[in-house]
């Protein structure tokens, strides 16, 4: 292989992959290669794969596809991640247009194959670190502990590592010193930050959010995503409501809610632990915005179950939920489960879930009519007439999963700015900047 000098990585997937991919960029950067937009200028491509569910392996596939049949001759394939960390030696017998493989948390090699002299980069320089738009991902940590049985996850990334506080510390400053005015805080469960160092829960995440908070300054945005519910803890609680940049904004996973089904899906948090921890956020924090992810057709889930997660969701009444239907993972407890639910059975369900959430998102985006909040600014341009108009996110919407808020009005892409809410359509909020 002659020595590349540019590169070009598509990364699929969640934002955990995003960071990683920035990872492996600024170990590229940092050696002279030079990012390029589009895959046919590369010398070498790197596909940074998914493979949490089929659906996300079977992306994966499509796009090393496409890469594969449009590949020109002295470029070089290289296919890495969470797919390949699974079924690397079948995608590549499969795939002999890809020319390396490699699996998770393997960029030093992937560099290294490409000419980087690791070593010698490793005091990354701060104009390196990218920030897209106004927030950036900070991952405190990765891998999990958890017994969830229909994950796969675990075996992917092994068990949970979380990141030292002094480091993040300092990614966050450097993040800020970037432009980043929001930092999301990502992990496969983000409050078992701090256990695998010895630190109990309580004082974990609580700690982190503490010393973040102070080493970035009140102007900037921190949001919690992925927090698993049984460490969702008064501590923690009083944390968010106290800390000024904390966003009262809460994305924790629930999976269902059924007892039974959770009992058989290996989640330790019952419904009624649920309700209450829900019960303190919004005593603490009264604008408090909740997310959360369902899985509809578990092994096992009978028509009383799921009515027993439709009648959950609907007390809680989620800002924003999304459901997914169970997709069977090799190597994983619940894929040789007796009672798998017919396909067509889990969409009819998921569908279900969706219409009866629809309408409870819509009343809660409809109770943000005539709030005036901050926003941060994605875009900006100017609508049909020709008048200016600005797209950005409020601390209701987290990056990528919930949508923009679009408002009339001058303002600068990565600016914060102030606005009054005017309307709702569905899941979408209207505004003027003020
Ligand atoms: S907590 Fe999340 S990442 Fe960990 S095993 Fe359960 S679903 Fe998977």
């Amino acid at each position: 292989m002659a020595v590349p000098r540019t590169y070009h990585i598509v990364t699929l997937g969640c934002p955990k992959n995003d960071v990683d991919s920035s990872h492996l960029e600024r170990i590229l950067t940092g050696g002279e290669l030079l990012p390029v937009i589009q895959p046919e200028d590369a010398d070498a491509i790197i596909v940074n794969t998914c493979g949490f569910i089929e659906q996300s392996q079977a992306e994966s596939i499509a796009a090393v596809e496409e890469l594969a049949a449009h590949k020109r001759e002295g470029q070089t394939l290289i296919v890495a991640g969470c797919m390949t960390q699974l079924y690397g030696r079948q995608v590549r017998e499969e795939h002999p247009a890809i020319d390396h493989v490699f699996g998770v948390g393997q960029w030093p090699e992937v560099a290294r194959l490409l000419s980087v002299d690791v070593d010698a980069i490793f005091d990354i320089p701060e104009s390196n670190v990218r920030v897209a738009g106004p927030s950036a991902y900070l991952k405190i940590s990765d891998g999990c502990d958890a017994p969830c049985t229909f994950c796969v996850i675990p075996k992917i990334k092994g068990g949970l590592r979380s990141a030292p506080a002094g480091l993040l510390v300092k990614e966050a400053q450097r993040l800020v010193a970037a432009g980043a005015k929001e930092l999301v805080l990502v992990g496969q469960d983000t409050t078992a930050w701090g256990e695998d160092l010895g630190m109990p829960v309580a004082s974990g995440l609580p700690g982190l959010l503490e010393m973040l908070a102070e080493a970035v300054g009140p102007d900037v945005w921190l949001r919690l995503m992925y927090a698993y519910p049984s460490r969702v803890t008064p501590a923690l609680i009083e944390t968010m409501a106290r800390l000024p940049n904390v966003v009262h904004y809460l994305d924790v996973p629930l999976q269902h809610g059924s007892e039974a089904t959770l009992r058989r899906m290996k989640r330790p948090h019952s419904t009624e632990k649920v309700m209450r921890f829900i019960e303190e956020l919004r005593r603490a924090m009264p604008d408090v915005v909740l997310r959360t992810s369902f899985i509809a057709g578990f092994p096992g889930e009978t028509e009383a179950e799921f009515r027993e997660l439709l009648d959950f969701a609907k007390a809680i009444e989620f800002d924003h939920a999304g459901c997914f239907t169970y997709s069977r993972q090799q190597w994983t407890p619940a894929h040789d489960a007796g009672s798998q639910v017919p396909d067509k059975l889990k969409a009819h369900r998921r569908d279900r879930f969706m219409r009866q959430q629809q309408k409870i998102a819509a009343a809660r985006s409809r109770a943000f009519v005539g709030r005036e909040l901050h926003m941060l600014i994605e875009g900006a341009g100017e609508d049909d007439d020709g008048s200016p108009v600005a797209a950005g996110r409020t601390y209701r919407e987290a990056p990528e999963v919930d949508g923009l808020v679009i408002a009339r009005g001058e303002a600068v892409a990565g600016e914060r700015v102030r606005v009054r809410i005017e309307q709702s359509a569905g899941y979408d909020l209207f505004g003027r900047i003020l």
